[in-house]
């Protein structure tokens, strides 16, 4: 059968893009250094498209990628050259949203803020918030169990998501875990959150609300070497407070936020930002006690949000980093390797060696209380053997991670971007386990082929 025929007996002309011009968008996504071009990309709107999608594409054998935004940094959502990319934007639906159960039943297309903009009357938020969250989806969240901020606190996408309703590759359609914190069996729903698309699509997604925190005490603290700020965490840490986030900037992190968004930040080599929640006098206590340790760790100058205003000019030249730092190159990779919190400081140091040793400059922007880093590998593309040499930079940095006993992938995948790597980080054994499990349900491989496994 021809696969095109086969599709337009699916979507109306309008939701089935075919053309060089319309199919462009989608050969990448937010990691530009692979490029793939599909055979078509779908833009589904009910749950029954998605389903009679996959199942042709098990019929004829072909290839598919689920697809949110696009906003990997590990190609996580990059196409199968002659495939069919299955683009969820428009299953964008909040389906209910339950105050008093504090769930919100959402399509996969959803954008992550969005969920905590329609919880904001009943004085409920979603947790979770990755730097991408006004564009990413919770399908693709979901999938990369996707971090942020605020995750050292309140923990990753995982243990936010209470139940999905699922198509596996083979087509059948199934519910994972359900509406309540307790489930019954093995945890299958634990399963599918981070298998990157390789299991089925999420068709409708349960999510955990929470209330909104009462109170926020948001600070800054300039140091004069990026390690000194790395070890301030461990200081946090170790005098027992459990900040609802803390965010390190370096220096050149810092000028590309300041001239994006000048947030008004000091002139420093690195940046502390240390965020307390909770209920005010939990908060008002633990607040003179972080201001304690702040002052104990170096720090040069110390500012305390006063306003909600302040707070959110602090936060916006975070959020607005990653991007911000096209400013200072024309392309960049960004990694996502974890090391142990009490061993950041370390970390720093050597990435700094590195990025002399390769001549490659490395912009520092993390979730340093999660010990996740995020180096930002400044290269131009335009000039020979530069990306190569920025990759090689960047696989040395995930290395650096697994040696001091980390992990390869904080909270953006393995994509395409580090499969590779896995084989450093996992036995044969391990992986061959996990392959077991991947085939049982897509025996062709169809389920985001190419990713994740160091075979594809
Ligand atoms: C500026 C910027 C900042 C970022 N900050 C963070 C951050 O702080 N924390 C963080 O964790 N990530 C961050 N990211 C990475 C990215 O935004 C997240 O990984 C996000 O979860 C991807 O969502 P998406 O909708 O764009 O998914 P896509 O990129 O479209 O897809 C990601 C993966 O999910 C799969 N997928 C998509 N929808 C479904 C579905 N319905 N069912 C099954 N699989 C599906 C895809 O096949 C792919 O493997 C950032 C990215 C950018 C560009």
């Amino acid at each position: 059968m021809d696969p095109l025929k086969a599709l337009r007996a699916i979507y109306p002309p309008s939701r089935l893009l075919t053309r060089e011009a319309e199919l462009v968008p989608y050969e990448s996504d937010a990691l530009t250094a692979y490029r793939a071009r599909p055979l078509a990309v779908v833009l589904p709107e009910t749950e029954e498209e998605v389903v009679r999608t996959v199942r042709l594409c098990r019929e004829l054998g072909l290839p598919f990628v689920a697809r949110g935004s696009g906003t990997s940094l590990s190609g996580g959502s990059l196409p199968v050259e002659g495939g069919v990319v299955i683009a969820l934007n428009r299953m964008n639906r909040i389906l209910r949203l339950d105050p008093v159960r504090r769930i919100a039943v959402v399509e996969p297309g959803v954008v992550n803020l969005e969920v905590s903009k329609a919880a904001f009357p009943y004085g409920l938020y979603y947790a979770p918030d990755p730097s991408s969250q006004p564009v990413s989806t919770i399908g693709g969240n979901l999938a990369f169990n996707s971090g942020g901020a605020h995750c050292l606190r309140y923990g990753m996408t995982a243990n936010h998501v209470l139940g999905a309703k699922v198509v596996l590759a083979t087509g059948e359609v199934v519910h994972l875990g359900g509406e309540g914190l307790e489930g019954v069996g093995p945890d299958l729903l634990g399963l599918f959150v981070g298998s990157e698309g390789l299991l089925g699509i999420a068709l409708q997604v349960t999510l955990r609300l929470l209330p909104r925190p009462e109170r926020y005490h948001t600070l800054l603290a300039a140091y004069e070497t990026l390690e000194g700020a790395g070890e301030a965490v461990s200081r946090v840490i170790g005098a027992g407070l459990l900040p609802g986030a803390m965010e390190i900037m370096d220096r050149l992190a810092i000028e590309a936020a300041e001239a994006a968004v000048g947030a008004g930040y000091p002139q420093a080599e690195a940046l502390l930002i240390v965020e307390l929640e909770g209920e005010a006098p939990e908060v008002e206590a633990e607040a003179r006690l972080l201001e304690e340790v702040i002052a104990q760790s170096g720090a040069y100058e110390v500012r305390v949000a006063r306003t909600e205003e302040e707070r959110q000019r602090i936060w916006k030249g975070r959020k607005a980093a990653f991007s911000a730092v096209g400013r200072l190159s024309p392309d960049y990779l960004v990694q996502d390797g974890v090391v142990p919190r009490s061993r950041l400081g370390e970390a720093l140091r050597e990435i700094q060696r590195l990025s002399q040793a390769y001549g490659l400059r490395v912009a520092n922007v993390f979730h340093a209380g999660d010990g996740n880093l995020h180096p930002l590998v400044l290269y131009d593309g335009k000039k020979p053997g530069e990306l190569e040499r920025a990759e090689a930079l960047a696989g040395e940095i995930l290395r650096l991670c697994i040696r001091l006993g980390g992990s390869v992938t904080g909270e953006h995948g393995v994509g395409m971007e580090k499969r590779a790597y896995l084989a450093e980080m996992f036995s044969p054994q391990d992986l061959e386990a996990m392959e077991r499990v991947r085939l049982e349900v897509d025996p062709g491989r169809l389920a985001n082929r190419g990713k994740v496994f160091p075979g594809g």
